[in-house]
C-alpha cells in the first residue's frame, strides 16, 4: 500500500541530514508539503533542491531547538498560513558524550536534554492544537533502544529518549478522543552521523542507510496508523511494535 499525503501539512526537525532528512524527502514524494527545520542552512537547502526534483514542495525553517521562542514562532507561522498542522516528526537529536555518568560536564548533560527533551515538549505545546485540527494529525517522536538498555556510559542520551517516550506515551493518552495519533519510533543502528560519533570503529557500510528507516516511517504518517502510544522499532526495514513490560 503506498501512503497518500496529498495536501497534508508535515514538520519535520532534524532535516539538514540523516534520519530527518530522508524523512522529509519521503513524506514529500508522499505528497506533504514539508517544513523542515534544523540549524544548518545547507542541508536544509540540499534537502529543497532534492524534493524539487521528485516534484515536491518545502518550507526552509533554519533555527536552533534550544530557541524556545522560535519554537513558539513556528506554531503561531503554521497556524497563520494553514490554521492546521497535520504530521510532525520529532526528530532532531544530539548524543552528549558517552562517559561515566557522574563525569559528564553539566553543559552536555543540560544541552541533551534541552535538545531532545525540552524541544520535544515545547514543539508539542507549540503544534498540539495544530495537530488537533487535522482530521489525521499524527506525531512521530524518534527514541532509541538506549531509553531501554540503559548502558554503561549512556546515561545522559539514555535518560533522554526514556523521557521522549514518556512524552509519547502521555500526550497519546491525553490525545486519544481525538484524531491524533502519537508514537515513538527506535530506528535502530542507522549510518548516520550521530552513529559514527557513537561508534567510531564501526564500518557504516554494514548499517541501514536512513532512506530506509525513512521508508519504515512513512506509513506511521498516513490512514495506515491507527493505534496510539504505540512504541515502534526498525529492523531490517521493517516497523514493528515493541512491547513494553506491564
Ligand atoms: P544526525 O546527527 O545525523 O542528525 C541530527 C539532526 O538533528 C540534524 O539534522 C541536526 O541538524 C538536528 N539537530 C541537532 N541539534 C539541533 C539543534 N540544537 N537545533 C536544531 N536541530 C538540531 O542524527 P540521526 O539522523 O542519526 O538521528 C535522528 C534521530 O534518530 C535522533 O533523535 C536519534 O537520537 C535517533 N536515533 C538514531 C540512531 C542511529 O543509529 N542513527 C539510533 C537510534 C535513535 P543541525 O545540526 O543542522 O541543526
Amino acid at each position: 500500500m503506498t501512503t497518500d499525503l496529498k495536501g497534508r501539512i508535515a514538520v519535520v526537525t532534524g532535516a539538514s541530514r540523516g534520519i530527518g532528512y530522508f524523512t522529509a524527502l519521503e513524506l514529500a514524494k508522499a505528497g506533504a508539503h514539508v517544513v523542515a527545520c534544523a540549524r544548518t542552512v545547507g542541508g536544509l537547502e540540499e534537502l529543497d533542491d532534492a524534493i524539487k526534483a521528485v516534484g515536491g514542495s518545502a518550507t526552509l525553517v533554519p533555527f536552533d531547538l534550544t530557541d524556545m521562542k522560535a519554537i513558539d514562532g513556528l506554531g503561531g507561522a503554521i497556524y497563520e498560513r494553514w490554521g492546521k498542522l497535520d504530521i510532525m516528526v520529532a526528530n532532531a537529536g544530539v548524543l552528549g558524550v558517552i562517559s561515566p555518568i557522574g563525569h559528564v560536564e553539566a553543559k552536555v548533560f543540560e544541552k541533551v536534554m534541552a535538545v531532545n527533551v525540552t524541544a520535544t515538549w515545547r514543539l508539542i505545546r507549540s503544534l498540539d492544537p495544530l495537530l488537533t485540527r487535522s482530521d489525521q494529525g499524527r506525531a512521530i517522536l524518534l527514541s532509541s533502544s538506549a531509553a531501554h538498555k540503559c548502558a554503561p556510559f549512556w546515561g545522559p542520551y539514555s535518560a533522554s529518549k526514556a523521557a521522549v517516550e514518556a512524552l509519547a506515551r502521555t500526550w497519546a493518552g491525553e490525545s486519544q478522543r481525538t484524531p491524533l495519533r502519537v508514537v515513538s519510533v527506535d530506528p535502530g543502528g542507522t549510518r548516520t552521523a550521530m552513529r559514527a560519533q557513537a561508534f567510531p570503529g564501526e564500518d557504516p557500510a554494514t548499517l541501514p542507510h536512513p532512506s530506509e528507516v525513512a521508508a519504515a516511517i512513512l506509513p506511521l504518517c498516513g490512514p495506515e496508523l491507527t493505534e496510539t502510544g504505540r512504541l515502534y522499532v526498525v529492523r531490517e526495514k521493517k516497523l514493528k511494535e515493541y512491547r513494553l513490560p506491564e
